[in-house]
């Protein structure tokens, strides 16, 4: 993918580069970043990685949509973001249309870890960014998603022999499961929502279990809110071990920050004001996922993720729209050339 962006670049004259974003994500390549003029004060953005391999797909070309063969994922989640970005790139440099100083981003990771924009160096001219991947149809955009914080317990009991001398062992396991069955798991409330992911116990079966260690995460619009349930997570972990010959390890680390944009925010009025331009309907949304726009809004650059059409994403039913392909371009094409 970012040996087919570089070339992209290259055989159309555009100046581009690839960052050490992968050294530090642990993949063989980096963002491949574009820069349009001066690179300017906009920062388009879609992610090269797909969620599951497109290694063997099969494009369908259908009447109304372009699917799978229904044997692997299409890769719409994020190629409606790449394709329709280059497309508008293509079109401006080809017919040399009048157009501002913008930059192009291509990361990597961002169905992973978000390393691509985690470890982005962005120019300090860039004051708003564009994502293009989100799975509502063009004119919808996310205004405001969660932050998420992943977090580890170690629960540890002491191991022995489960037939002879159980009574010298102190079972980490059953712990550890009445601390998770205590956990207000799924959604908490409109806002908020916890999971337990792994959870494991590697001693045999003749083996008291000694050590336990289980991941989960908290999402919340709302970082006090997120501080707030680890503060009760970290309680039903105390009460659990309470009286009993085991302890525990807590970490957590923050995976992605909420982030809301203010109507009047510059980023927020210039792509309304483009939606308008192209008479399509605006539609501001709420997301409950995280995304690079997440980390470039973290980073203080306002970013909204826009709606590109990629239907059922992660599923082998993936779509898109030729309408939604035209649309996004269309939309790429005036957030580029549109002086605001
Ligand atoms: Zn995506």
């Amino acid at each position: 993918m970012a040996d087919y962006l570089l070339n992209f670049a290259k055989s159309r004259g555009i100046a581009c580069h690839e960052d050490d974003a992968g050294k530090q994500g642990g993949t063989e390549a980096g963002n491949i970043i574009f820069t349009i003029g001066d690179g300017g004060d906009t920062l388009f953005l879609s992610h090269m990685d797909t969620a599951r391999s497109t290694a063997s797909v099969k494009p369908v070309l259908r009447e109304d949509r372009i699917t799978s063969d229904g044997q692997t994922v299409l890769g719409v989640d994020n190629r409606v973001g790449i394709s329709t970005l280059l497309t508008a790139v293509d079109i401006i440099s080809k017919a040399d249309l009048p157009h501002l100083g913008f930059t192009v981003v291509f990361t990597i990771c961002e169905e992973s870890n978000l390393a691509g924009s985690r470890y982005l160096h962005a120019n300090t001219a860039i004051k708003r960014g564009y994502a293009f991947d989100s799975s509502y149809r063009p004119g919808a955009f996310i205004i405001k998603a969660p932050g998420a914080k992943y977090f580890t317990v170690e629960v540890n009991g002491k191991a022995s022999h489960s037939g002879i001398a159980p009574e010298e062992g102190v079972n980490a396991l059953q712990i550890a499961a009445r601390a998770v069955g205590s956990l207000p798991l799924g959604r908490i409330d409109d806002n908020t929502t916890m999971n337990i992911g792994p959870f494991h116990s590697d001693a045999a079966t003749n083996v008291v279990p000694p050590k336990v260690e289980l991941m989960g995460e908290i999402r919340s619009g709302s970082n006090a809110r997120v501080e707030e349930i680890e503060k009760l997570v970290l309680r039903i972990f105390s009460q659990s071990t309470a009286g009993t010959e085991a302890s525990f390890d807590y970490s957590s680390e923050w995976d992605f920050q909420p982030y809301e944009i203010a109507e009047d925010a510059p980023v927020r009025k210039h792509l309304i004001s483009c939606l308008k331009n192209l008479d399509i309907n605006i539609q501001p949304k709420a997301s409950f996922g995280g995304s690079d726009a997440n980390v470039l809004n973290a980073k203080g650059i306002p970013t909204i993720n826009l709606g590109v059409g990629a239907q059922r994403p992660h599923s082998n039913d993936e779509f898109i729209l030729y309408d939604d392909l035209m649309n996004t371009t269309k939309i790429a094409l005036e957030l580029m050339q549109n002086e605001n």
